[in-house]
C-alpha cells in the first residue's frame, strides 16, 4: 500500500501542529507508523490523499452512524449553507432540535448546546456543583470525559480517596475535588462517599465505558449509582457524549432504564459537526445562566450549520428506529465471527460488546474495568492494527478505544473484514 502522500503532509503537519495532529489519538503513537491523511469519505469507505480505500470502523469517533456524507444530511446542511453561517442569536432550528432530544431522551427535560463533549461535561459538573452547592464531584478509572481540568485525573495510590493530575498543567488543588472508584464497583463508591460525607456534587459515569475500549456496565451497576445518589443527594451524570443516539434513540439511559439527573451529549448529535449539549430536569437545568445563577455560555452555540446537520442526522434516527435493530445484528454477527477466529487461531484475546460498540482486546481476562483492560497486550494490538490496514481496514489505532459499525456496513462488507481478522490472527498467532 502506497502511503508516499500521507507521509509527506505528516511530515510538514509535524513542523506546524504539535505531534503533526489536532487531537493526540490520531497520531499512530501506540501502533507505530504514520498517520494516514483523508480526502474524503462515502459509506462505509474513506479514502486518503495517496488513493487508499479504507473501511472505516471509527466513523469519526462515533458521529457518522449513518455512515460518510449520508444523503439527507448533505440536503440539509447544503439547504443551510446559503443563508449565511452563524448569527449569534436565536434560530428555530435549535428550538427543533431541542425538542426532538427531549421527546428521545428520557432523562432530558431541558437542554443547552455547546460545541463539544468536552464542554459539555465541564459545563454539567458545574451546573451539578452550583445546584447541590458542593465542590467534590466522583469519576471512573478509564472513563474519559473530555478534557477539562476535573476529568485530567488518575486514581490517587493505595487507600487514598484523592486524585492526581493525570496531565502536566492540572493543578494538585483541582484533583483534590475529583474522587476516581474501579468501573463497576459500587463497593468502592460507597466507600468513597462515606469518607466525604456531604462533599459529592455529582457522580460522573460513562452508562456504557467506551474509552478503556469497550466495557459494559454489570448487572445493576447503574440501577445501583441511582439508588446511591437518590439517598445522598448526588446529582447522577451520565456522560452519553458516545453512547446518545448511538445503542438507541433514548441512549444507554433507555436501554439500561436507569434515569440519571443530567445527561451530556456530543457526537452523534451532531451529524459530524462540532455540537456538544448537556440536558435534564427542568429544577436544576433552570440553574443555568440566563435563567439561574450558573455562568455557562458560546458565541458559536448551535451554530445553525452543525445544528441542521444534528437535526437532520436525529430526525432519520427517530424516523428509522430499525437501524438500531439492523447495527445490534450486523455488529453482533461480526464479533461472532471475531470470536470464532480467535478459537480458531488460539490468540488470546476477547472481545466486549454492547449494540454497534466493539473491542477486541488482546487479553485472555474478562475486561471489566480499566486494571482488566491494561493487561492487554498493546504490542500484539499494534501488530494486528497495522496487518487490519494493510488490508484496507481502518481501526482505531489504540488497543483502549470503543469501534464503531456505521449503517452502512453490511453482510458483505462484515465477511470481508471476518476474513481479514482471521487471516491477521493467523500471523499473530504463528509470531508467537
Ligand atoms: C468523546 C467523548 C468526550 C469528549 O468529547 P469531545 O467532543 O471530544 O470534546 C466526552 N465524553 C465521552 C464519553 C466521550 O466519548
Amino acid at each position: 500500500m502506497n502511503k508516499n502522500k500521507s507521509s509527506q503532509w505528516f511530515q510538514r503537519a509535524c513542523q506546524v501542529i504539535p505531534g503533526g495532529v489536532n487531537s493526540p489519538v490520531r497520531a499512530f503513537k501506540s501502533v507505530g507508523g504514520n498517520p494516514v491523511f483523508i480526502e474524503r469519505a462515502q459509506g462505509a469507505y474513506l479514502f486518503d490523499v495517496d488513493g487508499n480505500r479504507y473501511i472505516d470502523l471509527i466513523n469519526s469517533w462515533g458521529p457518522m452512524i449513518l455512515g460518510h456524507a449520508q444523503q439527507d444530511i448533505l440536503n440539509a446542511v447544503e439547504e443551510a449553507i446559503h443563508k449565511s453561517f452563524s448569527f449569534g442569536a436565536p434560530t428555530e432550528k435549535e428550538v427543533l432540535i431541542a425538542e426532538l432530544i427531549c421527546e428521545m431522551v428520557p432523562s432530558i427535560e431541558k437542554i443547552r448546546f455547546v460545541n463539544s463533549g468536552t464542554e459539555a461535561t465541564m459545563s454539567a459538573i458545574r451546573l451539578a456543583r452550583g445546584y447541590t452547592g458542593k465542590n467534590k464531584i466522583l469519576k471512573f478509572e478509564g472513563c474519559y470525559h473530555g478534557h477539562g481540568d476535573s476529568f485530567l485525573i488518575a486514581a490517587g495510590s493505595g487507600a487514598a480517596t484523592t486524585g492526581v493530575p493525570d496531565s502536566a498543567g492540572v493543578p494538585q488543588s483541582i484533583a483534590n475535588d475529583t474522587l476516581t472508584a474501579p468501573y463497576n464497583d459500587l463497593r468502592a463508591v460507597e466507600n468513597i462517599i462515606d469518607s466525604n460525607p456531604d462533599q459529592i456534587a455529582a457522580i460522573i459515569v460513562e452508562p456504557v465505558a467506551g474509552n478503556m475500549g469497550c466495557v459494559p456496565p454489570e448487572n445493576g451497576f447503574l440501577q445501583g449509582l441511582r439508588n446511591i445518589c437518590d439517598k445522598k443527594n448526588i446529582v447522577l451524570i451520565f456522560d452519553e457524549v458516545m453512547t446518545g443516539f448511538r445503542l438507541a434513540q433514548g441512549g444507554a439511559q433507555q436501554l439500561f432504564n436507569v434515569i440519571p439527573d443530567l445527561t451530556t451529549l456530543g457526537k452523534v448529535i451532531g451529524g459530524g459537526l462540532p455540537v456538544g449539549a448537556y440536558g435534564g430536569k427542568k429544577e436544576i437545568m433552570d440553574y443555568i445562566s440566563p435563567s439561574g445563577p450558573v455562568y455557562q455560555a458560546g458565541t458559536l452555540s448551535g451554530n445553525p450549520i452543525a445544528v441542521s446537520a444534528g437535526l437532520a442526522t436525529l430526525r432519520y434516527l427517530y424516523q428509522h428506529n430499525e437501524i438500531y435493530v439492523q447495527l445490534e445484528q450486523i455488529t453482533q454477527n461480526l464479533c461472532q465471527k471475531i470470536e470464532h477466529n480467535i478459537a480458531k487461531t488460539g490468540v488470546k484475546a476477547t472481545v466486549n460488546r454492547v449494540g454497534s460498540m466493539f473491542t477486541l482486546f488482546f487479553t485472555e481476562q474478562k475486561v471489566t474495568n480499566f486494571s482488566s483492560a491494561k493487561t492487554s497486550d498493546t504490542e500484539t494490538f499494534a501488530k494486528y492494527f497495522n496487518l487490519m490496514l494493510e488490508k484496507g481496514i481502518y481501526l482505531a489505532p489504540s488497543q483502549f478505544e470503543a469501534l464503531f459499525v456505521s449503517a452502512e456496513i453490511n453482510q458483505e462488507i462484515v465477511e470481508y473484514i471476518s476474513q481479514a481478522n482471521l487471516e491477521s490472527l493467523r500471523k499473530i498467532s504463528a509470531m508467537m
